[in-house]
């Protein structure tokens, strides 16, 4: 069961940073009712979230939330004090506060362009969270976290995306960064560059060596001549200043 869950994880997160340049650190919002779950099922959510999703994970809330856990009193202290370890992002509810459930929402619109994933309890929430794209869904079940598989809405704008051979500037840097990572890219240049700081390779480099002199030549002699011609008349000019002034 175990390995299936963790099998699935690494799939989903693949969808994510593939399809919708999600990076580490991992950016996990919690709200009230998953701190809750936590709480009641003695998951410690700081040590084992970064293991489930293969990476650095930042996990924060917002001043709503907080204060939404706040005013709820003794039943959810314990939760409260979860969530008060966490780094508390921005939203734009700082004079009037919303309820924890509103403010997620808010912090997800637009595309997500922050990456979030959203971790809930809250089955309302987790509804309008599945119907963005690209918002990862973390929920506790069966005293485990779980991270939802992608929603259709997810599946059916990265369809419409190849389907259109859009590339939105999320999936050009990662493309880049898989080329990085494999090599493609910075990799052979950083070759090239020790190959020319090393030496050549006597072997490897008999052909290349006669190609570079006769390409190099040419302009060498170039940027020769026109020194030459630089000087030349510079020359010139000062003898003649040489000869105005004693003249
Ligand atoms: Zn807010």
């Amino acid at each position: 069961m175990k390995i299936t869950r963790q099998k699935h994880a690494k799939k989903y997160m693949s969808f994510y940073k593939y399809n919708f340049g999600f990076r580490e650190p991992f950016q996990v919002l919690l709200d009230g009712t998953f701190c809750q779950a936590a709480l009641r099922n003695k998951i410690q959510i700081r040590d084992q979230l970064p293991g489930y999703l293969a990476g650095a994970t930042q996990l924060c809330t917002t001043r709503c939330v907080l204060k939404e856990l706040e005013s709820l009193g003794k039943e959810l202290y314990g939760a409260k004090l979860i969530a008060q370890r966490f780094q508390v992002r921005n939203c734009s509810h700082f004079k009037d506060p919303v309820s924890g459930s509103a403010c997620l929402l808010s912090m997800i619109e637009e595309g997500n362009p922050h990456h979030y994933f959203v971790a809930t309890q809250d089955q309302d929430l987790a509804t309008k969270v599945k119907k963005k794209a690209g918002v990862p869904l973390l929920f506790i079940i069966q005293n485990t976290m779980v991270l939802d598989k992608p929603s259709p809405k997810s599946l059916a704008f990265v369809q419409a995306m190849q389907a259109n051979q859009l590339v939105p500037e999320h999936q050009k840097q990662s493309i880049e960064h898989l080329k990085e990572e494999q090599g493609l890219v910075k990799e052979s240049e950083n070759r090239r560059k020790r190959k020319r700081a090393g030496g050549p390779n006597p072997l490897s480099c008999l052909k290349k060596k006669k190609k570079g002199q006769e390409t190099q030549q040419p302009s060498a002699a170039k940027k020769k001549r026109k020194r030459k011609r630089n000087r030349a008349k510079s020359e010139a000019k000062a003898v003649s200043v040489q000869l105005s002034v004693k003249a």
